[in-house]
């Protein structure tokens, strides 16, 4: 067989095979067999050869184009086929069946919590502080004038670990670092896990959460951070709550309080949560002592400002309504799935 016949048959049965779709199968097919396609060409060919030639040229141009031709039809059923299954495939999916749920996570009620806390004072003009949760004994303690012989610093009480460091007891050493590291005006909020020594019951955990508070400058007095607390519990708890201020003792601050939000169970009228007494305690809070301005090289009589602590779990306990904190830690599906 002639050469260039033998050369367009492979060149054309070729290309069918590679065809993945009926158009690319048309493509080919007009290449080879339509009007201006190949075995056309060779058929103007013969058009200029002898007598004598032209009889087996013809036969081998039609073979040609039969093979052609019976390739094309064999590509073309089983692309047909393909499509066919493809189809019946897609006619089995049943498009009307709901999909499949992700399970999304949630923002953990005490993490809820403290972002709510934090917004509500940076709207007051407090900025955000932090600090580390191993601390030395100068920065929980000395610093904030807690003597030597006091309780909170027994072992009992504290986890002190072996290079004499411990895990911090409350968030209050953060207002060490920050008056250490500037002057006034100082006005910030330090969120934070802290730790004690106490075995875990409805209402102590060893581990838990604080946030501290802290504005220090010229003239800064009690009516101030009766104030912010006060703002603080109505955007918590709503505009009827009432807060009341009770005369108690901290070492690094004085006067120092112990502050109650009225209850919002009962509105203030005595109920279980809070014990009839219409209050419910929150935590403590004071003018910050001179003596703690003098550990971090402030001028006590050029400044003044207050301190105060806030008990985040206490607030989600009565922001939710839950009676025993350990729930908070349990991480059990069917409990932190309600704050979704
Ligand atoms: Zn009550």
């Amino acid at each position: 067989m002639n050469n260039n016949i033998n050369s367009i048959k492979e060149e054309a049965l070729q290309e069918i095979t590679k065809a993945d779709t009926l158009s690319q199968l048309e493509a080919a097919r007009i290449k080879f067999l339509g009007k201006k396609g190949k075995v056309s060409d060779l058929l103007e060919k013969m058009k200029k050869m002898t007598p004598d030639e032209k009889p087996l040229f013809g036969k081998q141009v039609n073979s040609l184009k039969v093979s052609i031709q019976a390739g094309i039809a064999e590509a073309k059923k089983s692309l047909e086929q393909k499509s066919e299954r493809l189809c019946s495939f897609v006619d089995k999916i049943d498009i009307t069946l709901p999909g499949l749920k992700k399970k999304l996570g949630t923002v953990h009620p005490i993490t809820q919590t403290i972002e709510d806390v934090v917004a509500i004072f940076r709207d007051m003009g407090f900025s955000f502080a932090d600090g580390p949760d191993i601390e030395t004994e100068f920065n929980n303690f000395d610093a904030l004038n807690t003597p030597e012989d006091h309780p909170s610093r027994d072992l009992q009480d504290t986890f002190y670990l072996e290079n004499g460091s411990l895990l911090r007891t409350q968030t209050s050493p953060v207002q060490i670092r920050v008056m250490m590291s500037k002057k006034p005006p100082i006005q910030i909020i330090a969120p934070g896990r802290v730790y004690r020594n106490d075995t875990p019951d409805a209402t102590h955990g060893h581990t838990f959460h604080q946030i501290e508070g802290l504005y220090v400058d010229k003239k800064v007095s009690f009516a101030d951070l009766k104030g912010v607390l006060h703002s603080c519990a109505r955007q918590l708890m709503g505009k009827d709550v009432k807060i009341r201020f009770r005369p108690h003792f901290f070492p690094f601050t004085e006067p120092s309080v112990e502050y109650d939000f009225s209850c919002v169970m009962c509105g203030g009228k005595g109920c279980k949560i809070c014990k009839n007494s219409g209050w419910i305690e929150i935590s403590g809070a004071g003018m910050v002592d001179p003596r703690v301005y003098e550990k971090v090289g402030y001028d006590p009589e050029k400044y003044s400002g207050y301190a105060f602590g806030l008990g985040i779990e206490r607030i989600a306990m009565i922001k939710y309504g839950i009676d025993d904190l350990r729930l908070f830690y349990e991480n059990d599906e069917r409990f932190l799935n309600q704050f979704a």
